[in-house]
């Protein structure tokens, strides 16, 4: 059989039912799993072993032969061994020579090597055509079905043929093919499972050190500061009035960094007047992770509307009500309704419901599977103007709940405002300096140099 002639039958499935024979180099745990799976999709699957004897483990259909047996009966061969072994396949560089050879190995660390371990297979069979592919999927995953989370394949190689009879397979096996390119695209997707959250480091650090500033401003001013002057002990405060004061709070100014970075660029833009100069990559690092932080304010913003639904139970809160009550019975004294406060009120929760619903939106546009059913341009409406929107109404929401308050000496203690002014300082720059870049005079350059217009070309050199 010839190299070309064996490369068409692996592409039968598409034409007849019968799937061509798949070979898998290993009869470890990631091996096993995948020949399972394949024999489920209908392949017929050929292990080669150092040991021929079959173990319980193997799937009943396979066959279990040595290395150079089992190569001869596929055109494809997954080779699912540790790096650190490849070199026993050099003396099967022969009969290896024009098949396809899969790598799926992982690393321990990021860029353990200088080479990519699919790039190392490639120099030590270098007749063979290496496809990098599968290494994001779990053999557990694999074994137990759920592979939901992990659906989508990474392939790259640098025979298209090969490319494609792999991506057949990936397909066959209700996975998604992902094309990467070359192979030289093996070394980021091998790092890829390696990488810890990356996108969120900087969003989940962010909230942290903040939540740590604001927790120990709120206990000073609400806790430690009545305690010391009216004797009161309020440390109760710590379940919930605190974090209900801190959600909101870090909510408003997440989503203001959401923003913060695109009217840094517009800014740096204007003033360089190109955009082909590149961004400092601290600013390129933080548009990088404006989803997450996006979603880390979400978050925050939906504990605040947990906090806030479980008031009115509160024994503090009845109590609170009930003296208020038995106080104006005593003195037979009625407060009469303030109409200003009751507007205050109600826009200030109205401004809060809207706020949030928008925020939810933003939230459930930045999903993947609705992301992709949008076009470039909704998503833009969506995640720019609504998502302006939503900060003008939680800010609003913010300054409608300090009313009157402001200006007032009492809330004022130890010089320390209420920690919901200083949420406000953020997102008043923000729309403050979005308002001033709206006008014609800044947003038609700045259009136009978004559109590929420089004042200086020289500067882009
Ligand atoms: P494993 O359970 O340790 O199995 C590796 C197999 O390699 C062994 O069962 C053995 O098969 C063979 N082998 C061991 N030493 C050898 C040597 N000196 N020469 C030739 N063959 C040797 O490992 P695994 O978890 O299946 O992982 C296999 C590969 O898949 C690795 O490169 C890993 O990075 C990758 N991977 C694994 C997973 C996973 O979830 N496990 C996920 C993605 C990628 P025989 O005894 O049959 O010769």
């Amino acid at each position: 059989m010839n190299k070309n002639s064996s490369n068409i039958m692996a592409l039968a499935p598409n034409t007849s039912n019968k799937r061509e024979t798949v070979c898998i180099f290993g009869t470890g745990d990631f091996g096993r799993a995948l020949g399972h799976k394949m024999i489920q999709s209908g392949y017929p699957i050929v292990f080669g072993s150092r040991s021929t004897q079959k173990s319980s483990l193997i799937p009943n259909d396979a066959e279990v032969l040595s290395h150079a047996e089992a190569a001869r009966k596929a055109a494809i061969i997954i080779i699912a061994i540790q790096r650190q072994h490849y070199n026993f396949l050099t003396p099967l560089a022969e009969i290896l020579h024009g098949k396809v050879l899969v790598d799926i190995s992982n690393n321990l660390k990021i860029n353990q090597y200088p080479e990519s371990n699919a790039e190392y297979l490639a120099q030590l069979v270098p007749g063979a055509k290496v496809v990098k592919a599968f290494n994001t999927v779990s053999a557990w995953a694999l074994q137990s079905g759920t592979l939901d989370a992990s659906r989508q394949v990474f392939v790259c190689g640098d025979d298209m043929e090969a490319k494609q009879m792999v991506m057949d397979i990936v397909r066959a096996l209700g996975l998604t093919p992902l094309d990467q390119g070359s192979l030289l695209a093996a070394q980021e997707i091998e790092n890829y499972p390696l990488q810890l959250f990356p996108m969120w480091k900087f969003p989940i650090l962010l909230s942290l050190g903040l939540t740590a500033f604001f927790f120990f401003y709120c206990l000073t001013r609400d806790i430690i500061y009545p305690y010391v002057y009216e004797n009161e002990d309020f440390s109760f405060f710590i379940a919930i009035s605190i974090p209900n004061r801190i959600c909101p709070i870090l909510a408003l100014i997440l989503l203001a960094l959401v923003y913060l970075p695109g009217v840094l660029a517009a800014i740096i833009q204007l003033y360089r007047g190109t955009k082909y100069r590149r961004f400092p990559d601290w600013l390129d690092k933080w548009m990088l992770c404006r989803k997450q932080l996006g979603l880390v304010a979400l978050a925050f913003a939906s504990l605040h509307v947990l906090y806030t639904l479980v008031i009115p139970i509160r024994s503090f809160v009845r109590w609170r009500i009930s003296s208020l009550t038995v106080s104006q019975a005593l003195n037979n004294k009625t407060e009469p309704l303030n109409n200003t406060y009751a507007w205050l009120s109600d826009s200030y929760l109205a401004l809060g419901i809207l706020g949030f619903f928008l925020f939810v939106l933003l939230g459930i546009t930045s999903l993947p599977s609705v992301s992709n059913n949008v076009n470039w341009r909704e998503f833009r409406f969506v995640q720019s103007k609504l998502g302006y929107l939503t900060l003008v109404l939680c800010t609003a929401h913010t300054l409608v709940y300090g009313g009157n308050r402001f200006l007032s000496p009492s809330s004022y203690r130890w010089y320390l405002p209420n920690a919901y002014m200083l949420s406000l300082i953020v997102p008043c720059i923000v729309l403050v300096v979005k308002f001033v870049l709206v006008f014609p005079c800044l947003d038609k350059p700045l259009t136009q140099i978004r559109q590929g217009w420089e004042r200086n070309p020289k500067y882009s050199e």
